[in-house]
This record gives structure tokens, sequence and C-alpha cells, in this order.
């Protein structure tokens, strides 16, 4: 693998307070650190604090709103998750699309607004369970690349893209690692197409069910960049199982 692996915790609707001492855990293994390059995703409440207390790796959030600011109650603008410390967003991951029924063409308008204050995303898409099992997986995710992924030469070092099958996520389940690099092949062939040659080096990272047993063997697929990892984020000894791996 060329470029270090880019592992990102996504901790979903999980952590309070209490949790910052394993974002710390993390931080500290600092060997482990030069393996990877390692991030969080904290719910929002938890940006501000995690920048503080880990300041070797980086700090995101799991989603923004389309708009700059304005009367959006309840919502969260990339502008501020930049102020709370945060230096990326995840947009578009299948969470997201199901519970709040967002389109590929709101998840590109978040990108943006996350790009147009510098901040770097992590896109994610992939198939559903009955997708996969009808045979069109790569042709939905190649609809959801075109339609999800931000535009323009500009901003295409700001991307990343995760591969999550809706069907391996939380669940135990992964694809096998020859249909992972299946599909990671085929985004980087839409990802050549949309971005042209800078689109060869756009990390693609996969996410579902990724643990420390079976980090090593995914990360080693075929154009795999890292892992995106949800439940084996939340404890630093987990996490750090995976990085060891990596
Ligand atoms: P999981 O979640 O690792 O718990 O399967 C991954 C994700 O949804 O990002």
């Amino acid at each position: 693998m060329a470029q270090r692996p880019y592992i990102v915790g996504n901790w979903k609707m999980h952590g309070t307070r209490a949790m910052l001492s394993e974002a710390r855990a993390i931080d500290r293994a600092a060997e482990r650190l030069l393996k990877a390059e390692v991030a969080l995703a904290p719910p929002f409440t938890l940006i501000h604090a995690t920048r503080h207390e880990a300041g070797l790796i980086g700090v995101g959030a799991q989603d923004c709103h389309i708009a700059e600011g304005g009367a959006h109650t309840g919502d969260i603008s990339a502008a501020m998750i930049k102020d709370a410390g945060g230096s990326f967003v995840i947009v578009g991951h299948s969470e997201r699309r199901a519970d709040h029924g967002e389109s590929d063409a709101v998840v590109k308008a978040k990108a943006d607004a996350a790009l147009a204050v510098g901040l770097a995303v992590i896109v994610c898409v992939g198939e559903t369970e009955a997708q996969r099992d009808a045979g069109t997986h790569e042709a939905v995710v190649a609809a959801q690349i075109e339609g999800s992924l931000p535009l323009g030469d500009a901003v295409v070092d700001k991307v990343t893209v995760a591969y999550e099958p809706v069907w391996a996520i939380g669940t135990g389940r992964t694809p096998t690692v020859d249909d992972v690099a299946a599909m990671h092949r085929s985004i980087r062939a839409k990802l050549v197409e949309i971005y042209g040659p800078a689109g060869g080096q756009v990390r693609i990272l996969y996410g579902g069910s990724v643990n420390a047993g079976n980090a090593a063997e995914l990360l080693a697929a075929d154009e795999v960049g890292g892992a995106l990892v949800g439940g084996a984020s939340l404890t630093a000894e987990k996490f750090l199982g995976i990085i060891a791996a990596a």
C-alpha cells in the first residue's frame, strides 16, 4: 500500500464525556499511530473536547447541514464543526440515508458545504442486501458515486470515499476479500472517470463489521486505503487492535 492506511472511527450516537478517556488512550498509542493515519468522528457534543484531549489524531463529525447557517433548529453547520476543532465530515452514511431520507443530491450538497469551509469529506456509499442478491451492487454504488461526490479538480484531494455495504454494518458479516477488491476496483474506475487521473489518488475505505481479527486481510485487498469502523472504534483496546493490524 503506497499511502499509510486511513483508519476512521465512527462513534455514531454513542459517547458522553466519560468516553473521552478512550479517545485519549487512542491518541497516546503514538507508535501505533505511525502505522496509520487515525481519526475519530464522535457525536457533535464531543468534537471540541475530543480535539482538546487527543492532539495527534484527526477529529471530525458524522454529518453537517447543507446551509451555512440560519433558521434550522437543531442542525449543525460545517462552519460550526470547524470552529469546534473538526477537520472532516462523514456524509451520506447509510444510516442517515435511511433514517433521514438523504438523497444523493443532499449528500453532495452536504459535501459541498463542508468543502466550502475547508473541511475534508468522507462520502459513504454501499448497496443493500437485496441489491447485492440481485447483482446490481456495482451499478447501485456507481450511481451513488456519480450523484453524491463533489466535483472539480480543486476538491479531489479533500475527498475520501467509504464503501460500506448496508448488510455488513453492525452485523458481524463482511463481503469476501475478493468481493471487496472487486467493488473497490469498480469505485476506482468511476473516480477516474469523474476526476481524471487525480481520481486515482482518492482514498477508498472499506466499512462494515471491521474488527481486529479481519482488518489485516480487508486492508490488504486491492484498492482498499483504510477502514471506517463503527462498533469496534468505541473502545481504545478494540480500535488499537485494528490499527495494529493495519
Ligand atoms: P460497524 O459500522 O463497524 O459497526 O459495522 C461501520 C459504519 O457504519 O461506519
